[in-house]
């Protein structure tokens, strides 16, 4: 019986081997790298964000685009079953703030442990370092791959390349390049959660700072609303990155993309009160600061690294005595903080992008087997394909599910 190879040990590869092989098919696993689950044991901050607790509908509902391609796949091995998959295998979980899961442990290498130690019992064949090369068709059916080891036939091929973001852990779009050979259109590859580029300067002065409770509101050109945001965001040496910031990435690149201008990013600094009471609150620190000059004055409401750039932005000079601020310039202030501006004029590399949005067009895959609808016995499954989901463990989720269709129909298909 020739094997089930599937190409790419990363999440969605992994479980499709193991799926695979639990259903009785012979199974390889070709992996580039040295070791499996590269870019898994770096996911969540070494913490691995596995999945997402919500319920079906909103676990679709987390992918801008083409969530609907996933509806079987998640049919098939939902959230619920990923959760007992790992938990059958001894790694407990916890859910947190956002309904995000996560190991109990802490530990994204135990993730990557438990699928490594699920592959070699089940009598998986794995060979790492061991980047394919090409894939080998014939009369419109996949029978095998050139590796180093030279033509491997097979039975069913199941591409799980990833994307081509964060480059050294494994994933160069190899797949993009088949794909193409096999036929498949390619929706052009670009950053998917990705840190912006603030063209102000005075940015770089923020470097570091991490604020936890901001709204962020990105708006076109034409200063139509895109996208709005609460939650923690990161300034950097470059511009913002930080939760909130990705996961508005996505429609605010996507617009970049297809227009050559800027989209600015609104935060209100003080979500919690509105323009008047921000207003009172600065009255009473005024007051109380009424004999120190402004510069000085605003310890109680910000922290420190934005200070002086809100002083520069305000227009007041930092040198006048709190007493003698009057009116329009305390508005002013308020309204600085209510809409504090950047212009927003591109992204991050896609190499530095938490995932590649684009891949192979969905159109041609069947959702219900992962089956390419172009070439007999050849799969796909992961990042390789053209889904994006935002933060919050979508992604993973997405590469497990659409894994474990793919290795349960290659399974079928290669009785
Ligand atoms: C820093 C970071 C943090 C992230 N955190 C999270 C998170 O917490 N939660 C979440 O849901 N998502 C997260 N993601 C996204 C998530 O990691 C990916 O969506 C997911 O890994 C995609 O899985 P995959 O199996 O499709 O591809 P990958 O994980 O990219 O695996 C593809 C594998 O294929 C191998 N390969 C490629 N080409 C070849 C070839 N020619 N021959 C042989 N092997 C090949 C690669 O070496 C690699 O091992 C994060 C991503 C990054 C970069």
């Amino acid at each position: 019986m020739q094997p089930i190879i599937v190409i790419g040990a990363g999440p969605a590869g992994m479980m499709a081997a193991i799926t695979a092989v639990n259903l009785g098919s012979k199974v390889t696993i070709l992996e580039k790298k040295d070791r499996v689950g590269r870019k898994l044991s770096i996911t969540g901050k070494g913490r691995c964000n596995l999945t997402s607790s919500v319920d079906k509908e909103n676990l679709t509902k987390g992918f801008p685009g083409n969530g609907r391609f996933l509806f079987s796949a998640f049919d098939q091995f939902s959230n619920l079953d990923l959760i007992d998959f790992f938990e059958q295998r001894g790694l407990k979980t916890k859910v947190e703030r956002g309904n995000r899961v996560f190991p109990v442990c802490d530990n994204a290498e135990e993730v990557v442990t438990v699928l490594y130690e699920s592959l070699k019992r089940s009598g998986v064949s794995i060979l790492t370092e061991t980047p394919v090369r090409a894939i080998v068709i014939d009369s419109g059916k996949i029978v095998g791959v050139e590796c180093k080891q030279g033509r491997l036939a097979a039975q069913a091929v199941i591409i799980a390349t990833g994307g081509m973001s964060y480059p050294g852990t494994g994933s160069t779009g190899d797949g993009y390049k088949w794909a193409s050979y096999a036929g498949h259109t390619i929706i052009e590859p670009r950053p998917g959660l990705v840190p912006l580029l603030v063209q102000e300067e005075w940015v770089r002065e923020l470097q570091g700072l991490s604020l936890k409770n901001t709204k962020a509101t990105s708006y076109d050109a034409q200063g139509k609303k895109i996208n709005q945001d609460c939650g923690e965001l990161l300034f950097t040496h470059f511009g913002l990155s930080g939760p909130i910031i990705l996961s508005m990435s996505h429609d605010i690149g996507g617009y970049l993309s297809r227009h050559d201008k800027p989209v600015t990013i609104e935060l209100d600094l003080k979500p919690a009160l509105s323009q008047e009471k921000l207003d009172e609150r600065l009255q009473r620190d005024l007051e109380k600061y009424a004999r120190k000059v402004f510069k000085n004055s605003l310890d109680d409401l910000l922290p420190q690294k934005l200070i002086p750039v809100i002083i520069g932005l305000s227009g007041i000079d930092p040198g006048k005595v709190c007493h003698q601020i009057n009116r329009s310039e305390r508005l002013g202030l308020v309204q600085l903080l209510k809409h504090f501006k950047m212009t927003i004029n591109g992204t991050r590399p896609i190499t530095e992008a938490i995932i590649t949005a684009g891949g192979v067009n969905v159109k041609e895959i069947d959702p219900r087997t992962m089956q390419s609808k172009l070439v007999e016995g050849l799969f796909w499954a992961g990042e390789v394909i053209d889904i994006d989901g935002y933060t919050g463990g979508y992604n993973l989720q997405a590469a497990f599910s659409t894994g474990y269709l793919a290795g349960k129909c290659a399974a079928h298909s290669a009785r």
